[in-house]
């Protein structure tokens, strides 16, 4: 694997491979690398494109200082695992790559409704940031397809309203499974923070998620919703939002709608932790 630090020589590499005809598949992380992430890295690699992964701690897209400072490193136990699940380079830039002119003078996106509920709402900001540092790494990898997580479900519906906002009509959007440990728990960078009883609690999120999709003929959504708060709450979470939508566009739903496609969502902090996971209804 090869690790570049600047744009110019990421862009130089990238620039010869593509004329050989290896053109870049691209998975965009914080680092704090878990099997999530690995996920990524192995279907793009299942694509026969190069494999690009960068490892970005982006401090524009927190809202929260203190989540910031406190975001987990280990770039070295990262590159072990990217070398070992075959990534062919990896891009490590300073923020003054990335921000060469600061971060206030570096062009931003509007995501006009997706930017105003769940993570939007609860996270001001964050999409700016999230925009900001995609759409930046998007001109400088300038990849065949770009790979994200599910676990992120706003996240992609953002990043596929950038890409089209940025006109690039030949990159495909590959939107991967969300992996989950054991107990259902989606992997998650900060999962690292929880303490042991936090975490031998955590997987109640999932637990939600699967009862408000298996309630979806049986109940309303709003008592399934109270259900669920009432649930995170004894186990000691504090829920930021229990929520059910069209998976299609992200517009809230007050209730169950048959024969449209639906996503719930739930956040809720444990701590200082926050933790965010989805389902798409089956
Ligand atoms: P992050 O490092 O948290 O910014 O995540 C980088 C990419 O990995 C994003 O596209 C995430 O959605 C994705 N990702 C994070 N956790 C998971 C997971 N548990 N399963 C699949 N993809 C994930």
């Amino acid at each position: 694997m090869v690790i570049f630090k600047k744009i110019r020589d990421i862009k130089d590499f990238i620039y010869v491979e593509s004329s050989k005809g290896q053109r870049p598949g691209f998975v965009p992380t914080m680092g704090a690398l878990h099997a999530g992430h690995l996920s990524l890295i192995q279907k793009a690699k299942a694509d026969g494109l190069l494999v690009v992964c960068s490892i970005f701690v982006n401090p524009t897209q927190f809202n929260d200082r203190a989540d910031f400072e406190k975001y987990p490193i280990s770039i070295e136990a990262d590159i072990e695992l990217l070398i070992n699940a075959g990534c062919d380079v990896l891009f490590l830039p300073d923020a003054s790559e990335i921000y060469p002119d600061g971060e206030t003078a570096t062009k931003t996106y509007d995501f006009g409704y997706l930017d105003t509920i769940l993570e939007g709402a609860k996270r001001p900001g964050h999409f700016k940031g999230v925009g900001q540092v995609v759409a930046r790494l998007l001109e400088i990898v300038e990849p065949r397809k770009l790979y994200l997580g599910q676990k992120d479900y706003q996240q992609c519906m953002v990043i596929g309203k950038l890409v089209e906002m940025m006109g690039l009509k030949e990159l495909e959007v590959v939107i991967c499974p969300t992996t989950r440990e054991a107990d259902g728990l989606a992997m998650s960078s900060r999962n690292r923070r929880l303490t042991e009883p936090q975490r031998a609690i955590a997987g109640v999120i999932y637990q939600c998620l699967v009862s408000i999709e298996s309630k979806q003929n049986s109940s309303s959504f709003d008592i399934v919703r109270k259900e669920c708060e009432d649930i995170l709450v004894s186990k000691g979470f504090v829920p930021e939002y229990v929520a059910l939508a069209d998976a299609r566009d992200l517009t809230l739903l007050d209730n169950y709608k048959k024969g449209t496609p639906m996503v719930t969502l739930i956040a809720a902090k444990i701590g200082e932790i926050r933790l965010i996971d989805n389902l798409i209804l089956a």
